[in-house]
């Protein structure tokens, strides 16, 4: 017993100590974002589910409340019901995003880690389609669950599925003709299986990376509706690999529409 609690000591605990240290330094601001309710300094507690930069605006904070809330109602609209409930941290300064969102330049966008979501907003995320967009993001992971996203959701049908409620790229149609010659130099969903290859493909063009997959969720939308997406997920959570999933569903509902 006194040998097992020697060996715990001299490799399990400074083992564990290391892992944590590395989570550390690769998720620092996933830790900023989940001790949240203990970073009071900086930020200001405007509901349960919404921290904003102490210095934000009265007014620009009301604002961001109305805006969360018909991104929510978006949503509604589109699946119907809306299970997910991420905490939202938002900024007027560029530093914020940099503080606790990613080295990204993006304007918004979501830790999804396996105790919740976390919405971080800087300046230009403040409004409804960069919400809704991170809100779609939040909705599929609690439908099919963490570990399933990581491990089956490729990231065109994630990101696809975000644009279809992100209006920013309602009439992209046109410029996606041009650039892909008419989605003949389209890249291939192969290709944006994984977040750094799609990201790479953002770099040429968003309408490559972003426009090629909603173009394809909304096509399997259209044949699923809403009840396919709800067995879709459900397949999902239910350990089913993606590939089957997807296509199964779009099998079976577009068999169902022919009768
Ligand atoms: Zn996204």
């Amino acid at each position: 017993m006194k040998r097992l609690l020697k060996i715990s000591l001299t490799y399990l605990v400074p083992a564990i100590f290391i892992a944590i240290l590395i989570y550390g330094l690769n998720f620092n601001h996933q830790i900023r974002c989940i001790l949240v309710e203990y970073d009071l300094s900086s930020l200001r507690k405007e509901t349960d589910n919404l921290y904003v930069s102490a210095g934000m605006d009265k007014i620009d904070a009301a604002l961001l409340k109305e805006n969360i809330e018909a991104s929510r109602k978006r949503l509604s609209h589109f699946f119907d019901t809306v299970y997910a409930n991420p905490v939202f941290l938002a900024g007027d300064s560029e530093n914020f995003m940099r503080t606790y969102g990613a080295q990204l330049n993006s304007p918004g966008m979501n830790h999804i880690t396996p105790i919740g979501s976390y919405i971080v907003l800087g300046p230009k995320g403040l409004n409804r389609d960069v919400i809704s967009h991170e809100l779609v993001h939040a909705e599929l992971v609690y439908r099919v669950g963490w570990w399933n996203r990581e491990m089956e959701i490729p990231t065109w049908f994630d990101e696809g599925l975000a644009l279809m409620l992100d209006y920013r790229y309602k009439d992209s149609d046109a410029m996606w003709n041009i650039l892909t010659k008419k989605g003949e130099e389209a890249p291939s969903l192969k290709e944006l299986e994984k977040m750094k290859d799609f990201i790479r493909i953002t770099q040429k063009s968003p309408y490559l990376s972003y426009v090629t997959s909603m173009r394809e969720v909304s096509r399997w939308w259209n044949v699923v509706g809403l009840n396919g997406f709800a067995e879709f997920t459900d397949r999902i959570k239910n350990g089913e690999h993606f590939p089957s999933a997807y296509k199964e569903t779009e099998n079976k509902f577009s068999r169902m529409t022919k009768k």
